[in-house]
């Protein structure tokens, strides 16, 4: 995620982190080399300029800070200047106060738009609310079955166009109409007291005028609450033009970036939200569902300057955490009991819950200089440990210490590793069970960040 973009304004900073006093020639230079920077990741070109006018006036009358180094000082006037045109505050999703909670979708076909209806669901559902999904994309042959797809993974209903508009799209009726098919989604909905309704509606590879009044047409008929732009973030310069031809053609109240996942110069998702005036309320990071984020512009701003995203890893963390396990182990562990390689797995299994390995570490601060060894991270590692410990017997996860050279062949045999693998688990888990004893020892308490290994 703005690997490049991150990469370079970093090594831009550690420049002046040697300097004692900045001159405006180093301000200048600094902001430069910005500028560079913002332009190669395809930034906006108004954006830009805006941008860097900003940073060089504010560093030019900065206070001498106390606090903060002039190499400091900078980084925090960037990142102010981020989270600005980022969109400044986290902005939430505005629900109605007579439900359904109407939300439309727009945008290009392959934008993302049908991933994220269920990426949305998903997410809402896991906020207590019952959304369900409508299919006004008739123009794909495959739209519908898609998000029917995608509805039946989030657990969530979907009304399609279908004689009797129940269920199944595979008798589609020729020359359904969307509009009539949006509101007649939004009325069962409300008849079935759902209280979101995610409309995803129909793109085209380029802009043209037919789609934007089909998408028009079914904004009238459904007078949602939110009207979604999605934008794939791959698409470079190209994205400002689309963002302004559907704030002109359709209208929007939001942003939301897709396919974050690639670096590909996402600079130009970086000017929608300033050059539309429209805030980014969420971020699509991959193909599965849960790869979905709400969109916080300090946040964001936080990762792009490799400061990391702390809070966003401990959201996930919370969301995946099994808070009675939790108690069952703090309670296992004050009364002097073992850590043991059960709970080693369940601990692992956790974690896995969370998601991607890769973009978890990629959410700490400072990951942005270990990118390359990220990049070799292999995910399967997770699966590795499980399968061998459950290679072993159930008195040698208890007490490993009896695991000898015939029992570790036996083990690695089969689990498909090699008794290394076996031994380095062995070795790791021995450096777990200390850590988690001190853990008991210093009352439970978690250690910081700084003791991970
Ligand atoms: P739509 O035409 O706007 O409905 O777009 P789709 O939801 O069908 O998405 C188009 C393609 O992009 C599909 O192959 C999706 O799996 C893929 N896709 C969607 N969102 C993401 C994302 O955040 N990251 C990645 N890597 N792929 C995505």
């Amino acid at each position: 995620m703005f690997a490049t973009l991150s990469d370079r304004l970093t090594s831009t900073f550690k420049n002046l982190r040697t300097k004692g006093r900045l001159s405006e020639a180093d301000i200048d230079a600094t902001v430069r080399e910005i500028r560079r920077a913002l332009l190669d990741a395809d930034v906006a070109v108004p954006v830009v300029r805006q941008f860097t006018g900003a940073i060089r006036e504010r560093a030019l009358s900065a206070e001498v800070s106390q606090a903060l180094n002039p190499a400091q000082q900078v980084v925090k006037i960037v990142n102010e200047e981020l989270v600005s045109i980022l969109g400044g505050q986290t902005r939430t999703l505005n629900l109605a106060k007579n439900p359904p909670t109407v939300i439309l979708l727009a945008g290009l076909q392959g934008a993302g738009k049908t991933t994220l209806a269920g990426k949305l669901a998903l997410h809402l559902k896991g906020q207590g609310h019952t959304p369900i999904l409508v299919a006004a994309d008739l123009q794909r042959p495959n739209a519908v079955t898609q998000l029917q797809v995608v509805g039946e993974r989030a657990g969530v209903p979907v009304f399609a166009p279908h004689p009797g508009n129940q269920g199944a799209d595979d008798v589609l009726p020729q020359g359904a109409d969307p509009v009539a098919v949006a509101r007649q989604g939004v009325e069962t909905a409300t008849a079935r007291q759902h209280d979101v309704v995610i409309v995803d509606t129909a793109g085209r590879l380029g802009i043209d005028a037919e789609l934007m009044r089909q998408a028009a047409d079914i904004r009238d008929a459904t007078n949602p609450d939110e009207v979604l732009f999605v934008i794939d973030a791959m698409i470079g310069q190209d994205a400002v033009t689309t963002a302004q031809a559907f704030l002109d053609g359709v209208g929007f109240t939001g942003v939301v970036l897709s396919k974050l996942d690639g670096d590909a110069r996402g600079g130009a998702a970086l000017s929608v939200a300033s050059v539309t005036g429209r805030p980014i309320l969420y971020a699509s990071t991959g193909e599965k569902l849960t790869d979905f984020e709400v969109f916080h512009p300090d946040r964001m701003a936080g990762r792009i300057l490799d400061m990391g995203d702390v809070l966003t890893l401990i959201e996930q963390a919370e969301r995946a955490f099994d808070q009675d396990q939790a108690e069952k182990m703090a309670g296992k562990l004050a009364a002097g009991e073992d850590f043991t390689l059960a709970d080693f797995l369940e601990q692992m299994q956790q974690l896995k819950k969370m998601g991607s390995m890769k973009k978890m570490l990629g959410m700490m601060p400072g990951m942005g200089q270990m990118r390359e060894a990220l990049e070799n991270f292999d995910e399967r590692e997770v699966d590795r440990i499980e399968a061998i410990v459950r290679s072993m017997t159930p008195g040698e996860r208890d007490n490993p210490k009896i695991i000898n050279g015939s029992r570790r062949a036996r083990i690695a045999r089969g689990s498909g590793t090699t008794p290394t693998d076996v031994n380095q688990l062995l070795e790791r888990f021995d450096g777990a069970q200390k850590m988690m004893k001190q853990m008991a020892r210093n009352g439970g308490g978690m250690p910081g960040f700084g003791n991970l290994p």
